[in-house]
């Protein structure tokens, strides 16, 4: 019996979704009735992969999905459910489009320099109508409705079962509150290592997204569905580690009492910030986002541009403590396995390179933003992040060109989809020009 089958019976598991995320994130799954997970968990569970975004031709064979074991989940709104994250191969062979595998390859290459990335995500969601036109809450209408305690707990028959269900799965949940856009949530869990995150983060999408709808609201993750209101990031606390299970990022000697090993990582950050965009930010949409105006509640909380700076909002990367680096690029869109290898794979080129990253600033960079020469120029669009990943081989070589290739030949051709549409904009201020 292998070890998933005697986990799925030793649970009391009735059914399985056997799971994987393709290149866009989407999460694909087939369902196992429990008498055959013995006989699926060594081959795997078969897709056909063109018809998920994996870059494959309907031609190809078999996509596998092998389940790891070590990441079984059983629903918490479904108990006799389990969910386990999968690993793609084809022909036998690993897949190098599988985002899943691309993290697992960046850990061993951390593994072979003596680190483990631990990482937490702020995934925050906005619960809108079952349409998504606008808040399921049409009470929820302070333009600083940030901690709003009302609108809150008009939301806990959906919060608290949330906060129950990761508690039951072991996750350490440790808050949650009303974000700072009307409709807008986020539930914090403990930081882990980068692959447990990775799961968590995308078992944690179902989870709301399931949740909502069973209550007639429809949960969203998108970076910026509302134009004027706060959008949805993705903040990122990365430290490393040894493999003892020491944080190397403290040292009460250095600036912010973090090592010059914490320094050299926020210079790998930094130095591929505009092609890290391309994962971190991925979708038309992201670039509504990042740089965007001012929204009701005052400030946007994202980055206008590459910089950092002590416990402060306004920057690309906050150092809240010793302990840590937040990185506040990512948005709602940011892949859960590809955020945390590009991330990974940046931050280790920075050690390996030794890279000085520069200046902190401790400014208010949304009143007083730093001159364009003391500050890098994140993308404004999709099609300038695929640029800038394009233009920066150092990341594609640690990634992988097979992997890059097929991420940009699928996200360019996303990108001149959308360049082909006219807008209702376009309409409204050229129809009788
Ligand atoms: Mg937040």
């Amino acid at each position: 019996m292998t070890d998933l089958a005697r986990l799925v019976r030793d649970q009391g598991l009735s059914f399985l979704l056997v799971s994987f995320t393709d290149l866009f994130g989407v999460q694909r799954s087939k369902l196992v009735p429990a008498s055959a997970v013995a006989s699926m968990a060594k081959a795997g569970a078969g897709f056909a992969g063109f018809a998920a975004w994996l870059d494959l031709s309907p031609a190809d064979g078999d996509v596998m999905a092998i389940p790891d074991a070590t990441s079984l989940m059983a629903l918490p709104w479904q108990p006799q459910v389990g969910w386990v994250a999968a690993d793609l191969s084809l022909n036998g062979v690993p897949m190098e489009q599988c985002p899943r595998r691309l993290l697992q390859r960046q850990r061993q290459r951390a593994a072979g320099l003596g680190f483990e990335l631990r990482s937490g995500v702020e995934a925050e969601f906005f619960l809108l109508d079952p349409a998504g036109t606008g808040p399921a809450d049409a009470q929820d209408h302070q333009s600083k409705p940030c901690y709003d305690q009302m609108a809150l707990m008009r939301r806990f028959p959906l919060i608290g079962p949330l906060l129950e269900g990761m508690e039951q799965l072991g996750w350490g949940p440790y808050q949650a509150d009303h974000e700072d856009a009307n409709g807008q949530f986020e539930v914090n869990w403990t930081f882990a290592e980068a692959l447990v995150t990775a799961d968590r983060h995308a078992f944690f999408k179902v989870m709301v997204k399931t949740l909502a709808e069973a209550q007639g609201m429809r949960a969203s993750f998108m970076p910026k569905p509302v134009a004027e209101l706060t959008g949805n990031g993705c903040h990122t606390h990365l430290s490393l580690w040894d493999l003892e299970g020491r944080n190397l990022f403290p040292d009460p000697a250095g600036p912010l009492g973090l090592s010059s090993l914490a320094y050299h990582f926020l210079g790998g950050l930094l130095a591929h910030a505009p092609a890290l965009a391309c994962f971190t930010n991925p979708s038309v949409n992201s670039y509504r986002r990042l740089a965007a105006p001012p929204t009701t509640s005052g400030a946007t909380w994202s980055p206008g541009g590459i910089s950092y700076g002590g416990n402060n909002r306004t920057h690309m990367v906050r150092i809240p403590d010793g302990q840590r680096l937040e990185l506040r690029l990512p948005d709602g869109a940011a892949h859960p396995y590809l955020l945390q290898a590009v991330v990974l794979a940046a931050g280790l080129d920075g050690i390996e390179r030794q890279l000085d990253p520069g200046v902190r600033h401790d400014n208010d960079n949304y009143a007083d933003p730093l001159p364009l020469e003391a500050c890098g120029r994140l993308p404004t669009d999709l099609g300038e992040a695929l640029g800038a990943l394009e233009a920066d081989p150092i990341l594609r070589a640690a990634l992988g060109e097979e992997f890059c290739r097929s991420y940009l030949k699928l996200r360019r051709r996303q990108w001149q989809d959308y360049r082909s549409q006219v807008s209702p904009w376009e309409l409204v201020h050229g129809l009788d020009g």
